[in-house]
C-alpha cells in the first residue's frame, strides 16, 4: 500500500516552489513563514497542534558559540532577519520527554532556484531531498501510523520541529538549539536528511576560517604601487593546500578551499579581499589540534610570503606589508558534533530493519543540526531517504525519488508503532 496521495504530492510541490533560501545565503528574507504555515496545516488535518510557532529572538545573537557570520547578516537585515525566519513546533499528544518521538527537519534551503517539476517518478527542486520532502514524508508516516493505531497519541507524543538557520553555516543555533534549549526533545530523536536509508548516531561540525587582507591598492598603469591582494590570497591559498590539506584528512577531518574574493576588474590592483575556508571535524578533540595547525600554516604562509615574493615587483608592496596587512579569524568555531549510542534503541531500530552506519560504511557522517538534540536519557539519530551526492542536494538539479519518499514514510510508521509498543 501507498502512503504517498494527491495531498502529499501538492503540499511538497507547494513547500519547493516556496522561496524558503536561507538569508545567510541570499539578498532577500525569502518566505519561510509561509512554508511553515502551509505545512502546519496540513499536519493539523490529521491531529497535530502547533505547539510553537515563533521568529528567533534577537538576543540570540549574545548568546556564545554563534557564528560570526550570523551576526553579521543579522546586522545587515536588522529586526526582520530573524522575524523571517520562524521555527515550528507540532505536537500531538502530550507526553514526558520519555514517551515522545521526535522528527526534526529544516524548511529552509540553500541558495540556487531550481525548477520545480515531477518527471519519470522523481520530484525535482531545492529542498527535494534536503529536507522539505522528507518533512512531508513524516506527515505521511503519521498519518499511516494512525491508520494502524488510531489512538496513538494516547500512548506516545508525538513532536514534529520544522526549522529554519540549519542552512549557511549558521549550524542551527536559531533553529534546533533555540528548540532543544526549551526543553524540546524526546527519547528518541529523528533528524530528517538524506542518509541512504541508514542512520547515524554521529555527525562532524564545521568550523570557518576567514583570511582577510585589508590593504592599498591601485591602478594598472601602476601596479607595483598596490599591496595586491590576489597574489597574496592566491599564494596563501597555494601553500595551505600543499601543506595541511594532507594532514587535515589524515586526521579524520575534511579540508574545503571556499570563495577566494578580491574583485572583478582586468584594469586594478585589489589591495583587500578575502578568502574563506571550511572544515569538518569528526570530534571537538581534533578540532583543537585542527585549529593549531591552521594556525600555524596561516602565520608561516604570511612569512614565507613576505621572503619568498619581494622579488616581485608585482608583488613587492604586498609582500613588504603582509604581516600587516592579512589576518586570519574563525567565523565559526569549537561547536559540538553528535556522538551517542543507546541500547535500547539500537535495538528497537534494528528490530524494525533500519541499520545503523558503521565505520564501514561507504557513506560518511556529515554535518547538520543533530548534535543539539543529544543529551542524557535520550538518542539522536540521523536517517533519511537519498544521498547528499546522488541526490544532487546543495547542487542543480536535486530531486528525490517518490518511491524513496514512500518507503521513507514506510518505515517511519513502522517506527512509530514499535517505539509505542515499547513504551507502552
Ligand atoms: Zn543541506
Amino acid at each position: 500500500m501507498h502512503c504517498w496521495t494527491d495531498t502529499d504530492q501538492s503540499l511538497l510541490l507547494e513547500l519547493l516552489a516556496t522561496d524558503t533560501v536561507t538569508p545567510m545565503e541570499s539578498d532577500s528574507l525569502g518566505n519561510l513563514a509561509h512554508a511553515q504555515s502551509v505545512y502546519a496545516d496540513h499536519a493539523k488535518r490529521i491531529g497535530f497542534e502547533v505547539d510553537y510557532f515563533a521568529p528567533p529572538a534577537a538576543s540570540i545573537l549574545e548568546e556564545p558559540d554563534v557564528p560570526s557570520s550570523v551576526r553579521e547578516k543579522a546586522g545587515l537585515f536588522g529586526a526582520k532577519f530573524f522575524d523571517a525566519q520562524p521555527n515550528l513546533v507540532l505536537r500531538m499528544g502530550n507526553h514526558p520527554a520519555h514517551r515522545t518521538l521526535l522528527f526534526n527537519f529544516h524548511m529552509d534551503t540553500v541558495a540556487g532556484f531550481e525548477p520545480v517539476l515531477l518527471r519519470d517518478g522523481k520530484i525535482y527542486g531545492r529542498g527535494a531531498a534536503d529536507a522539505k520532502g522528507l518533512g512531508v514524508a513524516v506527515l505521511m508516516a503519521v498519518r499511516r501510523a494512525l491508520q494502524l493505531h488510531p489512538g496513538l497519541g494516547d500512548g506516545i507524543g508525538l513532536i514534529i520541529q520544522s526549522v529554519g538557520g540549519e542552512e549557511g553555516g549558521a549550524m542551527g543555533v536559531y533553529g534546533t538549539r533555540l528548540l532543544a534549549a526549551k526543553s524540546c526533545y524526546g527519547r528518541l530523536n529523528v533528524v530528517c536528511e538524506p542518509t541512504d536509508f541508514a542512520y547515524f548516531d554521529r555527525t562532524t561540525s564545521a568550523m570557518t576560517a576567514r583570511i582577510a587582507v585589508q590593504g592599498e591598492g591601485s591602478t594598472d598603469d601602476e601596479p607595483a604601487q598596490g599591496q595586491n591582494a590576489t597574489i597574496l590570497l592566491a599564494a596563501i591559498t597555494d601553500m595551505l593546500t600543499r601543506e595541511i590539506s594532507p594532514a587535515v584528512f589524515n586526521m579524520g577531518a575534511k579540508m574545503c578551499i571556499g570563495g577566494l574574493h578580491t574583485g572583478t576588474m582586468h584594469n586594478r590592483v585589489y589591495g583587500s579581499g578575502c578568502l574563506l575556508l571550511n572544515f569538518a571535524y569528526p570530534s571537538l578533540e581534533i578540532a583543537r589540534e585542527l585549529e593549531a595547525l591552521v594556525e600555524n600554516a596561516f602565520t608561516n604562509a604570511v612569512e614565507r610570503f613576505q621572503n619568498e615574493y619581494a622579488r616581485y615587483a608585482a608583488a613587492r608592496a604586498a609582500a613588504a606589508a603582509a604581516r600587516d596587512i592579512c589576518s586570519l579569524t574563525w567565523v565559526k568555531r569549537r561547536l559540538p558534533v553528535l556522538a551517542n549510542r543507546d541500547c535500547s534503541m539500537e535495538n528497537l531500530l534494528a528490530g524494525i530493519g533500519i541499520p545503523r552506519h558503521d565505520g564501514n560504511s561507504s557513506t560518511m557522517p556529515f554535518s547538520c543540526d543533530a548534535m543539539w538534540l543529544q543529551g542524557p536519557d535520550r538518542f539522536t539519530i540521523v536517517f533519511g531517504p537519498g544521498h547528499l551526492g546522488r541526490n544532487k542536494t546543495h547542487a542543480v538539479g536535486e530531486f528525490m525519488d517518490l518511491a524513496d519518499l514512500d518507503l521513507y514514510a514506510h518505515q517511519l510508521s513502522r517506527l512509530i508503532l514499535a517505539f509505542a509498543d515499547h513504551v507502552s
